[in-house]
C-alpha cells in the first residue's frame, strides 16, 4: 500500500470514528490545491538539467498551510528526469506528507492547515550554486502561491536554513522583503533561536509524555535510533544526555551499536570529522538492516517512510516505537506491532515540534519581537504535554490507540473549522 493510500486509510477509519458526514469527508480528503512545475537550470559546467518542484496545499480551513520542502531523488519525483511519464508516482508521496501536515498541525493545535513539496533531485550531487539555482528557479515558479498568510514552507529532508534564505530572497524579489513566508531560515534572517533543534527535541518531549504514562522516563532505557541527519541527530543527543542509553544508531554510511550506550557528542564529533558513522572507537560496526530489529526498549526511526513492514515487523523487539519520520511504519506493520503489544507514538503527534517552533519562528517575525532559546524550548514543551494529553483523552472517548487518538484529535479540529467556515459561495 503507498503512503497516501494508508495515510486516507488513516484518515477514513478516523473520520469513520468521528461520524463526519461522507461529504465533508470528501472534501477533507481531496487536497486543497496540487502545483507541479518544470524547474531547469543550468549546471556549473554549462549543460541543461531539468527537475519536477511540487508543492501540494492540503488544507487551510484553520489558517494558512504549513510544510516543509524536501529535495530527494525517490520521494519527490526525480523519476521524471529518467523516467516516462507514466512510471512517475512520487505525487502520491508528496500528498500523503501534505495531509499528514494538516492533521499534524491541528494535533498540535497551532493555526495553520497542511502543505508539502519537493524537487526530484539528489541534493549530495549538486553544487552549492546548483542548488542555489535549483531554489531559486523553484521559487519564481510557485511564489503567487505561497505567502505569510497562504502556505509557508520550511526545510525537511535535503534542505536546510540555507534553502531557507533562498526562498526568502527570491520571494522578496516579487512581493517586498518578508521574513515569515518561510520557517526555519538561518537565525540572521529572522530564524527562530531552538528551531534546528525542535523537531528532536519534539521527539524527546513526546517520548518522556509517553513514558510518564508507562511509569517510566528517559534515563535507563535503552533506544535505537535510525537515522542520524537533524531528527536523529538531535533526539539522540538529547536522550544521551537524559541518562538514556542509545545503543544503536545507523544514517546512509552505515551503522554502529554498543550495548553498553553510545557516548552521543563523541559519536557527532567523529561523524563531523569524517563523514561517517564507521570506525568510531566507542562502538562497533552493525548491518544497518538490523538497526531495526535491534534489542532495545524504545526504537526511534527517523528517517524514510514505510522503513517498518510485513518484512521486518515482526522482530522488532522495542516495547515502544517513536514515529519521528513520518509515516515510517506501514498499515501491515502498525498490525503486526500492535498485536504484539508495541506501543507506537504517531508521527503527527511525535514529530510536531518542528512545525511547532516554525509556528513560534512565525509570530516572532510578525511580532518583530525574538525570543530566547529557554522560552521557546518551554513553550514546545508546553504544546508537545498539552498534546500528548489531548490525544489520550480521544483515546479514552473513542477507546483507539494512540495512532486512532492522535487523527481523531486532527481531523476533528479540522472538520469543525471546515464546518464553521461553511461553502456558500
Ligand atoms: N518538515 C517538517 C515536518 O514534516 C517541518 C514543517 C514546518 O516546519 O513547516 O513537520
Amino acid at each position: 500500500m503507498n503512503a497516501l493510500a494508508a495515510t486516507n486509510r488513516n484518515f477514513r477509519k478516523a473520520a469513520r470514528i468521528l461520524g463526519i458526514d461522507s461529504k465533508i469527508e470528501k472534501s477533507l480528503m481531496i487536497p486543497f490545491r496540487e502545483i507541479k512545475v518544470e524547474c531547469t537550470i543550468p549546471k556549473d559546467d554549462g549543460t541543461l538539467v531539468s527537475y519536477v518542484g511540487f508543492r501540494v496545499q492540503h488544507d487551510n480551513s484553520r489558517g494558512p498551510m504549513k510544510g516543509g520542502i524536501r529535495y530527494h531523488p525517490e520521494d519527490a519525483g526525480s523519476e521524471m528526469n529518467t523516467h516516462s511519464y507514466n512510471d512517475y508516482v512520487e505525487p502520491d508521496e508528496v500528498n500523503a506528507l501534505a495531509q499528514l501536515m494538516t492533521w499534524k498541525t491541528a494535533v498540535a493545535d497551532i493555526p495553520y492547515g497542511g502543505a508539502k513539496g519537493g524537487i526530484g533531485c539528489s541534493p549530495k550531487d549538486l553544487s552549492f550554486s546548483e542548488l542555489e539555482r535549483l531554489t531559486r528557479v523553484f521559487t519564481q515558479k510557485i511564489h503567487d502561491l505561497i505567502g505569510v498568510n497562504t502556505d509557508v514552507p520550511a526545510p525537511d529532508m535535503g534542505t536546510n536554513a540555507q534553502t531557507m534564505a533562498w526562498i526568502l530572497d527570491e520571494y522578496s524579489k516579487f512581493h517586498g522583503y518578508s521574513p515569515a513566508v518561510v520557517t526555519g531560515k538561518p537565525i540572521d534572517l529572522g530564524g527562530s533561536l531552538g528551531r534546528d533543534a525542535a523537531t528532536g527535541r519534539g521527539v524527546v518531549y513526546a517520548t518522556e509524555a509517553l513514558l510518564a504514562e508507562h511509569g517510566k522516563s528517559v534515563k535507563g532505557l535503552t533506544f535505537a535510533i535510525q537515522g542520524f541527519g537533524n531528527v536523529g541527530s538531535w533526539a539522540a543527543k538529547l536522550f544521551h544526555e537524559r541518562g538514556g542509553k542509545v545503543v544503536a544508531v545507523s544514517d546512509i554510511t552505515g551503522a554502529v551499536r554498543n550495548p553498553n550506550g553510545i557516548d552521543i557528542h563523541a559519536l557527532l564529533k567523529h561523524k563531523e570529522a569524517t563523514g561517517k558513522l564507521a570506525d568510531f572507537s566507542g562502538a562497533d560496526v552493525m548491518d544497518s538492516n538490523d538497526l531495526l530489529t535491534q534489542e532495545c526498549d524504545v526504537l526511534v526511526p527517523c528517517a524514510l517512510g514505510g522503513v517498518l513492514n510485513r518484512e521486518n515487523a515482526g522482530d522488532v523487539r522495542a516495547k515502544f516505537v517513536i514515529e519521528a519520520a513520518n509515516h515510517p511504519t506501514d498499515p501491515d506493520a502498525d498490525e503486526i506491532l500492535s498485536k504484539k503489544g508495541v506501543v507506537i507514538l504517531p508521527d503527527i503527534y511525535a514529530n510536531a515540534g518542528g512545525v511547532t517552533v516554525s509556528y513560534f519562528e512565525w509570530v516572532q517575525n510578525i511580532q518583530g519581537f525574538m525570543w530566547d532559546e529557554d522560552k521557546v524550548n518551554a513553550e514546545l514543551k508546553r504544546y508537545m504535554t498539552k498534546a500528548f494529553h489531548n490525544i489520550k483523552g480521544m483515546c479514552q472517548s473513542h477507546d483507539c490507540n494512540l495512532r486512532m487518538g492522535a487523527f481523531t484529535l486532527g481531523v476533528n479540529r479540522v472538520a469543525r473549522a471546515t464546518l464553521l467556515r461553511g461553502w456558500e459561495a
